[in-house]
């Protein structure tokens, strides 16, 4: 039975971390099913099929669960420890359809809300973006829709792509917003740049009321005060935060799939996911980590460790609610 379980990682000191089954961050995998016990599900979703350039998330989730194997009980700033405060699982991965979209979007959708519907804070690894869509219409209450920190290079709210395509992962924020899963004015994101296609594409987003920090602004600001900003713009309702990994720069984060130049370092972006204590989080996503693109391993080491200290944050979140 599920009390029977134990949900602490295996540690580093026990088993070397090259060795075993590599689960996320070493912690027990259960099915949804079987999950009552769980506070916190990680799980992945090996899919790609919203990319428009370069595809390979799909390999994100399998290398993301190995580099996990780095990760250690306690933080190393905060001194939180999450395994002591939340029931952590590997959930697997959500069911995907690699030639379907549509298809993929329902599977995905059924994945979380068999882990809403138990209570389970889902934690994800990606995945391209589009994910994030069908995570939010499992997760969201339309009557209270979720606030975001939405960390990336690219704002994700194009409106159609080849014509007539709604949905890819420059879209899913778009769609999110018009399904009402997604609050605009409590959304903020965090290292906007590259080039547009059009000088209108900067509109849509602004007129829906999303703060945006475009890459000049944080380096103006830096990582601390964007943080401050970030928990004053979502305030106290339920958050979402989703982690594109190339809102870091490629010099940190190589392998994605649309890289932009001149973002942030893997130290800032801890340090801002950091500052985000406090937020209700109901949940969280990594997206974006293409192995294909970076051999070495250091992008889904990046992504992963990003999810860790997320992770952090809901362990806490969960620890809260369990006091009362
Ligand atoms: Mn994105
Ligand atoms: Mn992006």
């Amino acid at each position: 039975m599920s009390d029977e379980i134990d949900f602490k990682p295996v540690s580093g000191t026990v088993l070397p971390r090259f060795a075993g089954i590599p689960t996320f961050m070493r912690l027990p995998h259960l099915a949804p099913e079987k999950a009552d016990a769980v506070d916190i599900g990680i799980t992945g979703v090996p899919w790609d099929g919203g990319t428009t350039n370069r595809a390979g998330a799909r390999h994100g989730p399998r290398q993301m669960r190995d580099m996990s194997t780095m990760m250690r009980n306690c933080h190393h700033v905060t001194g939180i420890m999450p395994f002591d405060l939340a029931n952590c699982a590997d959930l697997g991965d959500s069911p995907v359809n690699p030639i379907q979209l549509e298809d993929t979007l329902e599977r995905v959708e059924g994945h979380f809300r068999k882990i809403h519907a138990k209570g389970i804070l889902p934690l994800t690894a990606g995945g391209d973006h589009l994910i994030s869509l069908p995570i939010m219409r499992a997760i969201a209450d339309t009557s209270n829709p979720l606030g975001m920190v939405h960390f990336d290079a690219h704002t994700d709210t194009w409106d159609r792509y080849f014509g007539g395509a709604m949905y890819t992962h420059g879209t899913p924020f778009r769609r999110a917003i018009e399904e009402g899963l997604l609050d605009p004015k409590r959304t903020i994101q965090i290292g906007i740049r590259g080039g547009l296609y059009h000088p209108k594409d900067k509109e849509w987003g602004l007129a829906q009321g999303i703060r945006v920090v475009e890459i000049e602004e944080y380096f103006d600001l830096g990582p601390d005060k964007v943080a401050e900003l970030a928990r004053e713009i979502v305030g106290g309702g339920p958050a979402y935060i989703s982690f594109d990994v190339d809102g870091m720069d490629p010099v940190y984060a190589p392998g994605t799939g649309t890289p932009e130049i001149g973002g942030y370092s893997t130290h800032d972006a801890q340090r801002m996911v950091r500052g985000l204590r406090g937020l209700d989080i109901v949940g969280a996503d990594v997206v974006e980590v293409a192995p294909p693109f970076d051999p070495s391993g250091a992008t889904a080491l990046a992504g992963v460790t990003i999810m860790w200290e997320i992770l952090c944050l809901m362990a806490e979140k969960v620890a809260h609610r369990k006091a009362g």
